[in-house]
């Protein structure tokens, strides 16, 4: 152990990106968080950012305060597009949960094509995923295809060239697969899916911000995806949404409302949506929430995405060293460049591990079935950390097997 830990003292004074721990919320001392896949950390500026909001732009500002929120949702759309997805300015906006913002896309894909009435997903893919294209399907009299995606290993995209023909209207994937980790390529399923005459949605939820998405230079369709795990906006804080310029006209969705009209503040009777990307977007948004957004945006463009993705990749990497080999078995790729922020082990007493874990200052999250979902944010986790939960989950594995 002593070597490893002189591995990590190393590796972390080679780290770039080390200076930006600071960036976030200090955690209580002797704890490693490597739960941030389900919700990132606080970045330390967010507190001061919402309290100025809520003081001086709500509190002092009320008379011009609504009309400074107006485009807001295109603004943080084109940070995060600028930040978080090689998009384009006028191609994101950021507004509602990743639920609604899926059904409004994959219903404007599907009315888009009335000859074509299938969605593929996969069976891998995040439980909301399935609910809402199996019910945007059924509303249209078409159907469901859920492919069999390995639960380690991720989607084969040999089953997914065999089962496009022209009924399919709309290929929807998760980039970054929520339990494995696994990753797939956005250009080759975009090519394969434009080839039969489908377009593809992605869910990036866990992807924006641990893997450069480049969805510009990949040719993406449609996206969605979470700004409260890898982007740090905090619980509850609205989603993106990304629609390639040239499908801005050709795109309907269908929860018509003010935010949607061409002339908002006319206040007109009729639904004339407008030509932009703001033709989907419905109602207010949390400003507050999307406000917070910027913190996190902010660390993630000085860190720059390609160093990000780099440490990421070497603490995943290191992790796996140190697991190995226990009576852990590894439910994700091996190779940590085929996989997102995290990594995936099984074992059969997993949910019991989880609370052990917690009890001795590591903190996972617990995927099903029985497996420890391990993600070492790599903006605020040391080497020395990823050594120091390594050591701890030994101990708990080794202390809980007799
Ligand atoms: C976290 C997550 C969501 C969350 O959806 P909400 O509607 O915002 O609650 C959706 N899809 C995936 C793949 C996720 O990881």
């Amino acid at each position: 152990m002593t070597v490893v830990g002189n591995d990590a003292g190393l590796l972390d004074a080679a780290d770039p990106l080390a200076h930006l721990r600071e960036r976030f919320h200090p955690t209580p001392g002797g704890t490693v968080h490597l739960n941030g896949g389900s919700l990132g950390r606080l970045p330390a500026a967010t507190a001061a950012l919402v309290d100025d909001v809520v003081r001086e732009q709500w509190g002092d500002g009320l008379a011009e305060a609504r009309t400074l929120w107006f485009d807001l949702c295109e603004r943080m759309g084109d940070r995060v597009a600028e930040v978080a997805l090689g998009a384009g300015p006028g191609e994101v906006v950021v507004g509602d949960c990743t639920s609604v913002n899926l059904y409004k896309l994959a219903a404007a894909a599907l009315d888009a094509a009335p000859e074509r009435r299938t969605i593929i997903t996969d069976d891998d893919n995040f439980p909301t995923d399935q609910y809402v294209l199996a019910g945007v399907a059924a509303e249209r009299g078409g159907a469901l295809r859920r492919l069999h995606a390995d639960p380690d290993q991720g989607l084969d995209l040999d089953l997914l060239r065999e089962a496009l023909d022209d009924s399919v209207a709309l290929v929807s994937l998760s980039l970054v697969s929520c339990r494995s980790g696994a990753l797939l390529d956005v250009a080759e399923v975009q090519r394969i899916a434009h080839a039969a005459g489908a377009l593809v949605l992605w869910d990036l939820s866990h992807a924006a911000g641990a893997v450069p998405v480049d969805l510009a230079a990949n040719g993406a369709d449609l996206a969605v995806g979470s700004t409260y795990k890898h982007l740090f906006a905090g619980p509850g804080a609205p989603a993106f949404l990304y629609v390639r310029r040239d499908l801005h006209s050709v795109l309907s969705q269908p929860i018509h409302g003010w935010y949607g009209h061409r002339e908002q503040l006319a206040m007109r009777g009729d639904y004339d949506p407008d030509p932009t990307i703001r033709r989907f977007l419905t109602g207010s948004p949390p400003v507050l929430s999307l406000m917070a957004t910027g913190a996190g945006l902010d660390v993630i463009a000085e860190a720059g995405l390609p160093a990000l993705r780099a440490k990421s990749i070497a603490l995943t990497g290191y992790l796996q060293e140190l697991l190995e080999p226990t009576e852990l078995r590894l439910a994700s790729p091996a190779d940590p460049a085929r996989r997102g922020a995290h990594v995936t082990y099984e074992h059969p007493r997993a949910a019991e591990l989880v609370p052990l874990l917690a009890r001795n200052g590591v903190f996972v999250d617990h995927s099903v079935p029985n497996r420890l979902r391990l993600t070492p944010a790599p903006l605020s986790t040391r080497f020395t950390d990823v050594a120091e939960a390594a050591g701890r989950i030994r101990e708990v594995l080794g202390g809980s097997s007799s």
